[in-house]
C-alpha cells in the first residue's frame, strides 16, 4: 500500500475540491444514471459492512442529470471525507472497512478519468423478454407488438418440436428481424438425465437456431434457457461443460419479488414491479412469457400491454437487449480494464486490456474518457482505423471493440 503520507496529501487535495465537485456534479453532469452506479460502487467496496443509505453528502444532491463519472468523484470525496472523520472520532468505520474502502480508492483513483460503463451506452440496467417454447400467440401477437416498440426479445425455440416444426416457415421469417434473438431451449425440451441427453439436445437446437440465421455469424453465443416442468438431474459440473462447449449462455434468473419461484408473472403489478426493481439495483431485468393474449400459462394482454408502456416511459435508462449480449457485455467489462498511459493538451494515449476471447465476446465495450474542454469534436484512432467523436461538457463517450490495444485521441481540427 501507498505511503499513508502521500495518501493524506492525496485526501487534502480533494477535500479542497470537495465544494467544487459538488457543485460540478449537480450543474454539469450530463446523463441520468446517479444513484444506482454510487450505491453500486458502495456496495462492491464494503459489502453490508457498511450502511451507505445513511450516508451524506451523495443522498442530499438530487439524483437526476449527474453523469456516473461525477458520481464516482463525488462518491470518492465523500468516502475519504468519512474516513477522516473516523480517525478523529474513532467511530463508524471498523479497520476491515477501512482497508477495504482504502484498497478500492487507490484502485479505482488512476481510472477516475477513464473508465469502461457499467452498461451499455451508460443505461441503468437491461432489460430482457424471454419467450418460451415457440407458443403461437408469439408469432401472431408478440413479435409484431415488439417490432412496433423496437424492443427485443429472446425466443427459446423448441425446434424438434411438433409445434415448432408446422410453423418453421413463420419463424424464418420472423428471425430475419433484428427484435427477434433465437435461443436454445433444447431441441426436444424433454429434460436432461445424463450429459448423454444432454448433449444432442443442445447441439441440435443450435444447429437448428443457426440454420434459420444464415445471415448471422457463426459460430457465435446463443442464450441458453432450462426448460421448466422436466426432469434435470445432470449434476451442474456436467450442465456447466456443455453449456461452455456450445457456447451457450445461461439467461439470468427470474426476478419477480411476489412469486420467486415462479418464471411466469402473470398480473399488472408483479410485471410492473420487476421493472422497478431492476431499475433500482442497477442489475438486469428479465420477464418470462409463454402465451401472451392466448395459449397457456398467460399472460393477459392487457399486462403485456402495460408491461410495455413502462418501459417505454423508461426508455431512457433502459437497454433493451438479449440474453446473450447482456453475458457479453458483463463478461466483457469485468475482464476488461481501461488506462491513460499519457495525456497532454494535444493528444490522450489509452490502453485497452481485455481477456475475453474477442471471436466470441464481439459486443463494443461503452466507454467515458474526461477530455479537455475545448475538444468538442475529438478523432480516435486505434491501428489502422480511425473514428471521429462528440465530447460533451469534458466527457466523451466512445463505443470501443473489445480487442486488446493502444487508441490515441486528438482534437478535431
Ligand atoms: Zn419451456
Amino acid at each position: 500500500m501507498a505511503c499513508k503520507w502521500a495518501f493524506y496529501r492525496f485526501f487534502l487535495t480533494l477535500k479542497a475540491a470537495r465544494r467544487t465537485t459538488l457543485n460540478v456534479g449537480v450543474i454539469e453532469g450530463a446523463t441520468a444514471s446517479g444513484t444506482a452506479a454510487l450505491f453500486d460502487i458502495a456496495r462492491r467496496t464494503a459489502r453490508d459492512e457498511m450502511n451507505f443509505d445513511q450516508g451524506e453528502p451523495a443522498t442530499q444532491v438530487p439524483a437526476t442529470a449527474i453523469s456516473p463519472l461525477a458520481w464516482r468523484q463525488l462518491w470518492m470525496v465523500w468516502a475519504l471525507s468519512a474516513m477522516a472523520r473516523t480517525r478523529a472520532m474513532n467511530t463508524s468505520f471498523c479497520s476491515k472497512c477501512r482497508a477495504a474502502l482504502l484498497a478500492r480508492l487507490i484502485e479505482e483513483f488512476p481510472n477516475m478519468k477513464s473508465h469502461i460503463l457499467k452498461w451499455k451506452h451508460g443505461k441503468t440496467a437491461p432489460f430482457l423478454h424471454a419467450f418460451d417454447d415457440n407458443a403461437p400467440t408469439q408469432l401472431d401477437i408478440l413479435i409484431p407488438e415488439q417490432q412496433k416498440r423496437q424492443m427485443v426479445g429472446d425466443f427459446y425455440i423448441i425446434p424438434g418440436g411438433e409445434r415448432f416444426q408446422e410453423q418453421q416457415a413463420e419463424w424464418e421469417i420472423a428471425a430475419q428481424s433484428p427484435f427477434v434473438v433465437l435461443a436454445n431451449h433444447t431441441f426436444t425440451h424433454a429434460g436432461a438425465t445424463s450429459a448423454a441427453q444432454l448433449e444432442p439436445e443442445l447441439a441440435r437446437c443450435s444447429d437448428a437456431i443457426r440454420a434459420l440465421t444464415p445471415a448471422q455469424k457463426w459460430p457465435r453465443i446463443l442464450g441458453f434457457g432450462r426448460p421448466g416442468g422436466v426432469p434435470w438431474t445432470i449434476s451442474d459440473e456436467e450442465n456447466d461443460r456443455l453449456l461452455n462447449q456450445f457456447h451457450l449462455a445461461q439467461r439470468p434468473r427470474f426476478r419477480n419479488p411476489h412469486k420467486p419461484e415462479k418464471s411466469t408473472a402473470q398480473t399488472t403489478t408483479e410485471l410492473l414491479a420487476i421493472v422497478d426493481e431492476a431499475l433500482r439495483d442497477g442489475e438486469v431485468g428479465q420477464i418470462g412469457f409463454h402465451g401472451v393474449g392466448g395459449d397457456w400459462l398467460l399472460t393477459p394482454l392487457e399486462c403485456f400491454h402495460a408491461l410495455l408502456d413502462k418501459l417505454e416511459a423508461h426508455r431512457e435508462e433502459i437497454w433493451f437487449t438479449d440474453a446473450a449480449s447482456w453475458h457479453k457485455y458483463q463478461t466483457e467489462r469485468d475482464a476488461a480494464k481501461l488506462k491513460i498511459l499519457q495525456e497532454d493538451e494535444q493528444q490522450i494515449r489509452l490502453q485497452l486490456c481485455c481477456e475475453t476471447d474477442s471471436i466470441f465476446y464481439d459486443l463494443p465495450l461503452s466507454v467515458e474518457i474526461e477530455v479537455p474542454q475545448n475538444w468538442t469534436k475529438c478523432v480516435v484512432r486505434q491501428g489502422a482505423s480511425e473514428f471521429g467523436g462528440v465530447a460533451q461538457k469534458g466527457t466523451l463517450r466512445l463505443e470501443m471493440s473489445p480487442v486488446p490495444g493502444e487508441f490515441v485521441l486528438t482534437p478535431a481540427i
